[in-house]
């Protein structure tokens, strides 16, 4: 049986590395779980890599479930992000279009005030625009639909994973 005290003295006197990476490097090298000895630690950033290609955010040897933190990042870095100009494009196509339809509305209401048109015309031109109307706004919906698909897969995919080590709740990192 060794004492908690010949413990600490037998791990101080054991070299430290990262168990991913086994770097002696001792920056961010923290003990996220019950596992000890050499495979007690592991370098922060080593782990969250790791981390973010597993589902289960638990140790593999002991067993302990990692207390993490998930960072999202914002709809603001989504549309401003490396690539982002190919769905600019289309959203600029499909402003314009909304665009030609709303000035269009003020020509179909001069239309419609016209006297001599008769009452058939009138039901003809109101169908035909409501048609055109109806047409653009379920695509729109569409693409917001999509655009909402991929923001949301996209901050899935960026999301960083903070990894709480015991050493930060004692105070020592
Ligand atoms: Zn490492
Ligand atoms: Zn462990």
């Amino acid at each position: 049986m060794t004492t908690p005290q010949e413990t600490e003295i037998k791990e101080s006197l054991e070299e430290k590395f990262c168990r991913i990476c086994h770097d002696t490097d001792p920056y961010e090298l923290i003990r996220p779980c019950d596992c000890t000895g050499t495979l007690a630690y592991v370098h922060r950033e080593c782990l969250q890599k790791w981390l973010q290609q597993v589902s289960e955010y638990k140790c593999e040897i002991c067993g302990k479930q990692y207390r993490c933190k998930k960072k999202t990042r914002s709809l603001l870095s989504f549309l401003f992000r490396r690539g982002a100009w190919r769905e600019w494009l289309h959203l600029g196509y499909v402003t314009f279009f909304a665009n030609r339809i709303w000035s269009q509305t003020g020509v179909l209401l001069q239309i419609l005030k016209l006297k001599q048109l008769r009452f058939k015309e009138k039901c003809i031109t109101c169908f035909v625009y409501s048609f055109v109307a109806a047409h653009y706004l379920a695509f729109a919906l569409l693409d917001m639909r999509a655009v909402c698909k991929s923001f949301s897969s996209w901050r899935r995919k960026t999301a960083k994973i903070v990894v709480i080590s015991n050493d930060d709740e004692e105070g020592k990192v």
